[in-house]
């Protein structure tokens, strides 16, 4: 029988050094709280189970985001990267997104290195079973060996080690990723504490050895050699020269015959699998029976670390029984001698239901206690550090008494996501999507910096150097956007006549520099053949914003319209204590979706699903009455 003693208090504790682990850690500690971050196991600390890469289209958007707040994943991926990739180049910025194949091992250790140097955070080996509560308030946490933490907030990130199975083929057993320990005490404490539990799954692929791929079979995918950073922080000078590439090749007719023969001892399909699956990270099993009529599917195969021969095959997630995965393997082209390293699996976990949580990520049902992550029903690295980084940041403004920190939909996708997922909730493990934002042509990867430095700065997480280089690239787009508006083209000969020799079609009139930058076929350095260039030199990153700025000018102003008249709605705040049943008007499903929910604000109780706009005007003149009648009495 295991003794329980007191052991040191805390401001906060984090339990669980996993992505969004480390962001809230990190967070907490940098805004003064003295925080202690527990986890099962200090060499799995920010450990990647699944694909070793860090961003793609909305995830790099995450990323950038969290680095302007003052996170550091940015920061982390951008020194212990093996190539990095920008997405949709041919496309338009919004969908512009920057992605990293990371070195998993490199980047575990420089991210638990950055977390053993920090001053006011203490990290811990040990696991969490109980949560210590005090009047329906967080006052700390008891680990398995009967150490008993004091805190003032709680910030559970246990992703997906929550009563975790995996399963491989007819296989199942008690085991967190990678053969981890999985936290099943915790999860009966939180199930008896009253929290609605869901039950959702994801899977991984084998891993196989590299000396044992013929490569020549395959097809190379290098990384870009224009340089790209994820953090604000980065110099274009400290890009890699030296990158590793990543390599393609396909399933084929054979690899899907051996899948068809087998799908009868695939545990989706014995139904060993409770948990539910995520619709964007299908198995290979899945792809073949919803994709029947694809003739091959993409195979990436993804190198895990300068450190090791361990090679991640992109996009065979499976749960397949292992001598089913071995001849699969084998079936592929440059895979014949394949050598099976680990094989993949899938693995069921715990999540909380994310309604039970207020934008900032803390509990409804407990007060100080946040959770942030997979343990919210999300999947991927990106999205679990972005959450982790709110909940940091709240549970010390609520500790130091400070205003509450809500990103709306309109400023970040870390705000979009959140949102969904506390006014809408999800039924299976949620990925961020470009499709998600409305206003995705705001909540760009090149302009993260301006649409959040500021708040991170406010937060106290964004350094005088950082803050310095960030007012003089902001100060330069305004003065160069200023001048380019202020200068004017005249269809001078000489101006007509060089014009022609790019190519372009001759001036009519006289029109704004900014004007003639607007045309498509007309970029910066073109327009420079006809004004003098800017006072201050602009970088690329700056010369990039000027374009966008003025070519999307039209977009990015309606967008912004439509936020503006938004505003008023966010701001009109809906009382904790309002009785929904005293509102005979409501129809009866919005009636209960609010009360499930209970928004926070007027514009998120629009954002619910069968709350229509006739029950948001009843709420409008509601909260008028209510407000008349105070201020009357
Ligand atoms: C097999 C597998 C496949 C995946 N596939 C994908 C995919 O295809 N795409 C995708 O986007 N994402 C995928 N993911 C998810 C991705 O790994 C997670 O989204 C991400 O790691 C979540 O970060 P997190 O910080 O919430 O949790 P994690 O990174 O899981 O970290 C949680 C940490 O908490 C610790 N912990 C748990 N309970 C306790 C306790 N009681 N006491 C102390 N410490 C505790 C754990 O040991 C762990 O270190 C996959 C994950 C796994 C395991």
């Amino acid at each position: 029988m295991v003794h329980s003693y007191q052991a040191q208090s805390f401001d906060v504790i984090v339990v669980g050094a996993g992505h969004a682990g480390c962001e809230a850690a990190l967070a907490a500690a940098r805004m003064g709280c003295e925080t202690l971050l527990l986890t099962i196991n200090l060499d799995m600390v920010a450990f990647m189970p699944c694909n070793p890469s860090i961003g793609g289209p909305a995830k790099g958007v995450v990323v950038r985001e969290i680095d302007a707040l003052g996170g550091q994943m940015g920061r982390n991926i951008d020194q212990t990267y093996l190539q990095m990739r920008m997405l949709n180049t041919g496309k338009g910025p919004a969908v512009r997104a920057l992605r990293a194949q990371a070195d998993k091992h490199a980047y575990h250790m420089l991210m638990k290195h950055t977390l053993e140097k920090e001053a006011h955070l203490t990290l811990r080996q040990s696991i969490v079973e109980k949560l210590l509560i005090k009047d329906g308030k967080i006052c700390g946490v008891e680990t398995a060996t009967g150490a008993k933490y004091q805190a003032q907030a709680v910030i559970l990130t246990t992703g997906t080690a929550l009563r975790a199975k995996i399963i491989v083929g007819e296989l199942k057993y008690s085991s967190g990723p990678n053969n981890s320990q999985a936290s099943t005490s915790l999860a009966d404490h939180l199930k008896k504490l009253g929290f609605e539990i869901a039950r959702f799954k994801t899977g991984t692929p084998p891993r196989i050895k590299s000396q044992s791929i013929d490569y020549n079979e395959t097809k190379i995918q290098p990384g870009d050699e224009t340089p790209n950073n994820f953090s604000f922080s980065s110099k274009d000078q400290d890009y890699l020269k030296e990158q590793i590439p990543c390599w393609l090749t396909y399933t084929n007719q054979s690899s899907h015959d051996i899948i068809q023969q087998n799908l009868h001892r695939t545990p989706i399909f014995t139904g060993i699998v409770e948990g539910v699956g995520a619709r964007y990270c299908p198995s290979i099993e899945d792809k073949i029976v919803r994709f029947a009529d694809k003739k091959r599917h993409q195979l990436f195969l993804e190198p895990e670390s300068r450190e090791t021969e361990e090679v991640y095959v992109q996009g065979l997630s499976t749960s397949l029984p292992e001598d089913v995965q071995l001849s699969l393997l084998h079936s592929i082209a440059g895979l014949k001698n394949a050598q099976m390293m680990r094989p993949g699996y899938a693995i069921e976990y715990d999540v909380i239901k994310p309604h039970q949580l207020r934008p900032t990520l803390e509990t409804k049902l407990i007060s100080g206690l946040y959770t942030a992550g997979q343990i919210n029903g999300t999947s991927g690295y990106e999205e679990a550090a972005g959450q982790g980084l709110i909940a940091g940041i709240n549970a010390a403004l609520k500790i130091a008494g400070g205003e509450a920190f809500v990103l709306k939909r309109s400023d970040a996708y870390i705000g979009v996501m959140i949102d969904d997922l506390v006014t809408k909730g999800t039924m299976e493990p949620y990925r961020l999507l470009t499709s998600r934002a409305e206003y995705r042509l705001i909540l760009r990867h090149d302009n993260a910096d301006l649409r959040l430095m500021e708040m991170g700065r406010k937060l106290g997480l964004i350094n005088d150097d950082q803050w310095l280089r960030f007012a003089i690239k902001k100060e330069k787009i305004k003065n160069e956007l200023r001048r380019l508006n202020q200068l004017k083209l005249k269809p001078t000969t000489e101006v007509n006549e060089k014009i022609t020799k790019l190519g372009y079609k001759p001036l009519q009139d006289a029109m704004s520099a900014a004007q003639f930058l607007k045309r498509p076929e007309i970029g910066y350095s073109d327009l420079l053949q006809f004004i003098t260039p800017a006072v201050e030199n602009l970088n690329n990153k700056e010369v990039e914003q000027i374009e966008i700025a003025i070519k999307y000018e039209g977009y990015i102003q309606k967008a912004l319209d439509k936020i503006e008249k938004l505003k008023r709605l966010e701001a009109k705040r809906i009382p904790e204590n309002i009785d929904y049943d005293a509102i005979d008007s409501l129809a009866t499903e919005a009636r209960q979706k609010l009360n499930k929910i209970r928004p926070e604000t007027l514009a998120q109780a629009s954002r619910i699903s069968g709350v229509n706009s006739a029950d948001i005007s009843i709420l409008m003149v509601y909260l008028q009455s209510i407000s008349k009648r105070r201020s009357s009495s």
